[in-house]
């Protein structure tokens, strides 16, 4: 199967602006005829749930929290980017477009990233509209600073709380038509699977996390904006109940899984420090704009930082890079700290760590300044590691933190299944093989305010309206089906803890499908994956019953998909005999050691289509046409 990204025809800069104007548009008063279920609330679905609610639709929506003010949204810190060329250093647009397609490694569809660039300026308009207190420069205009990638500065932020700022922003307009009506809010509920009914998506089937009931919902169509996956390596900078589920449900309806081995580990980290940590902490890209990355020049060099002189450090991102400095983007910088702590340069106890070091940022601009721009950050990094990052180096190292892989989605964002849609880091849709800082919060807030509102009328106004119920027969089986998974989850009485597998699927992951692949170890993981995920389904133990709060029920569920969708990731992996962006394949690397991408044979999206338990997935394929934007190898130097 070719897959149909249905790009509209004409320059790329006018594409959006006429499909708006071809979109089937459903009148006023036909819209509250109308019922959608958002499934998550950040800042992808919050910003649609609100929107979709102010046109007048009839909204549903889901979060598996107590509140969609928890979505893992809020714990953005850098920034969002916009082409607003405020501080009129040479941003526009298309530079913007150009920055997202070249970070990405060329593995984006041109004119999705066109129209994120063209809705950029939109958000911020729209959120300074909420009241979202971004910061601002002497003369009260907006401020911006650089993220990786970018030679302007195009960032705007609220301290290091970005993220917090702009949910609380989707989340007020959440909450007005939460209380005018029109949103029905269903928080603490776990989508455990979608309803289909004659080939469209028409509902889900959720579980009340509080009273362990199943309840199913009906509508006349159905939006994803679950988040991404990086949980599946059990250690990353994600919320700890980020997951791959309700995505994985929708694949298993026969949704397409789209460039699932695309991970972003970021170069920024607080490194691990012990066997039985669960999360890891990110330390902003932004702080990349007055930080300086270094490790001493001599292996195995053990004095403190600051008894090694300027002459044997190696500010190594500014040796090879001049043109960006420490500001190149994430693969790249990930990628090069990795390969100076294997050339034993590391340092901090595990050798697995490289200095981000503010010493001439403070004696330059003074500790004030800095202390504006990133104290809360210096804050949190301190109660972490009990070091003070104003008079001592901070240790960071690379660990996951973002997936660009998801679902596939079309121009509209609908994916390959009528009716359903899928939004923000849920999707594959915008950053291709690497994303680009500041640039997450901007997809989930274009695809929120800007992208779907549009495209899901020209949905509804297209399709013959079905009358569905959620006690029609369709729903009823679906139940059924998540009833006899939960119970078999809880009948298993093994003897490992659901944490256990986790912890073990996420090494297998990182050791072979992390920063560096390789063909061989890539197999061995796969066969790894399988042995566990039987000895999951044989020897788990879930205790507690289904008919109440089980956070261990709840996180066997998830596990069980992550056991399923590692290998997934695998199996693309494998067949992406090329490297480009976070996918590196040590097999194919240029002479400097980046990544070496084959553009004459996966210049595409692969997407997977789920073939039933135990069958290998089928691949199919978008083929990606560069008509704005020379394919080039990516040099930042
Ligand atoms: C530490 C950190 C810092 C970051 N900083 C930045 C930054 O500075 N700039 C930037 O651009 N990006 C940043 N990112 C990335 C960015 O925050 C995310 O990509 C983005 O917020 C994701 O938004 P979302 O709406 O797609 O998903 P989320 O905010 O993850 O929301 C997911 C929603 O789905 C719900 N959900 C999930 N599964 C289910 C289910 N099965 N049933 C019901 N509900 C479900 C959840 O309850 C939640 O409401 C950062 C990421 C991290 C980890």
């Amino acid at each position: 199967m070719l897959l149909d990204g249905k790009v509209p025809g004409g320059p790329i800069a006018e594409k959006w602006e006429r499909h708006r104007f071809e979109l089937k548009l459903v009148n006023p008063a036909n819209k509250r005829k109308f019922e959608i279920i958002v499934v998550g609330t950040g800042l992808g679905g919050g910003a649609a749930a609100a929107t979709l609610a102010e046109l007048g639709y009839n909204v549903k929506a889901f979060c598996f929290q107590d509140s969609p003010r928890r979505a893992h949204s809020i714990a953005a810190q850098g920034g969002i980017n916009a082409a607003k060329n405020y501080p009129n250093d040479g941003d526009s647009i298309h530079r913007l477009f150009y920055d997202t397609v070249k970070g990405g490694d060329f593995r984006a569809r041109e004119a999705n990233v066109h129209r994120l660039a063209e809705c950029s300026n939109l958000i911020i308009d729209h959120c300074v509209a909420q009241g979202i207190p971004f910061a601002r420069d002497y003369g009260g205009l907006l401020a911006n600073r650089s993220f990786g990638g970018a030679q302007v500065s195009r960032t705007f932020y609220a301290r290091g709380q970005t993220g917090q700022q702009l949910l609380l922003g989707a989340y007020s307009s959440l909450c007005r038509q939460i209380a005018s009506g029109k949103v029905q809010m269903y928080p603490r509920r776990e989508m455990l699977d979608l309803v289909m009914v004659n080939g469209h998506a028409k509902g889900i089937v959720v579980r009340n996390l509080i009273t362990g009931e199943l309840e199913s919902h009906a509508a006349d169509a159905v939006v994803l904006a679950t988040g991404g996956y990086g949980n599946v390596f059990f250690l990353s900078t994600n919320a700890m109940g980020s997951n791959v589920s309700a995505n994985f449900a929708a694949y298993r309806k026969g949704a397409l899984f789209a460039n699932p081995c695309f991970t972003q580990i970021h170069p920024t980290c607080i490194p691990v420090h012990g066997t039985y940590q669960s999360k890891l902490t990110l330390m902003s890209e932004s702080l990349r704009n007055d930080g300086r990355v270094w490790v001493p020049k001599n292996p195995g060099d053990k004095r403190p930082p600051h008894q090694i002189p300027e002459s044997e450090r190696d500010y190594y991102l500014e040796r090879k890079y001049p043109s960006f400095g420490n500001l190149v983007p994430r693969d790249v910088a990930s990628r090069n700290a990795k390969e100076q702590c294997d050339a034993g340069k590391g340092v901090g106890e595990t050798n697995l760590a490289v200095y981000l070091d503010f010493a001439d940022a403070i004696k330059r601009d003074g500790r004030d300044v800095i202390e504006r721009k990133y104290g809360n950050l210096f804050a949190m990094y301190g109660k972490i590691t009990a070091d003070d990052p104003y008079t001592t180096p901070m240790m960071i190292y690379p660990a996951v933190h973002y997936t660009m892989g998801g679902m596939w989605v079309d121009y509209n964002l609908m994916s390959n299944i009528p009716g359903l849609f899928v939004l923000g880091e849920a999707n594959f849709s915008d950053h291709g093989a690497n994303r680009l800082g500041a640039s997450a919060l901007m997809q989930g807030l274009a695809d929120g305010y800007f992208v779907l509102p549009y495209t899901i009328g020209g949905y509804l106004a297209g399709t013959a309206k079905a009358n569905v119920s959620a006690s029609d027969a369709p729903f009823k089986e679906t139940q059924k089906s998540v009833q006899a998974r939960v119970d078999k989850l809880l009948a298993i009485k093994g003897k490992r803890t659901v944490d256990d597998f986790h912890r073990q699927l996420g090494l297998i992951l990182w050791d072979h499908c992390g920063m560096a692949r390789n063909n061989e170890g890539m197999a061995k993981a796969r066969t790894m994956i399988q042995d566990l995920r039987a000895e999951f389904w044989d020897n788990v133990l879930v205790p507690g019953g289904g008919k109440d709060f089980n956070q261990s029920l709840e996180k066997a569920g998830r596990v069980a998909d992550f056991l399923e969708f590692g290998e997934l990731m695998i199996v693309d992996a494998l067949a992406r005999q090329e490297s480009c962006g976070g996918h590196f394949n040590e097999a194919y690397q240029t002479d400097e050691n980046e990544a070496k991408r084959d553009d004459e044979n996966f210049c595409h999206v692969a997407a997977w289509e789920y073939k039933g338990e135990g069958q290998d997935p089928e691949f199919h394929k978008e083929e990606l046409k560069f008509e704005n934007v020379k394919l080039t190898q990516r040099s930042y130097k």
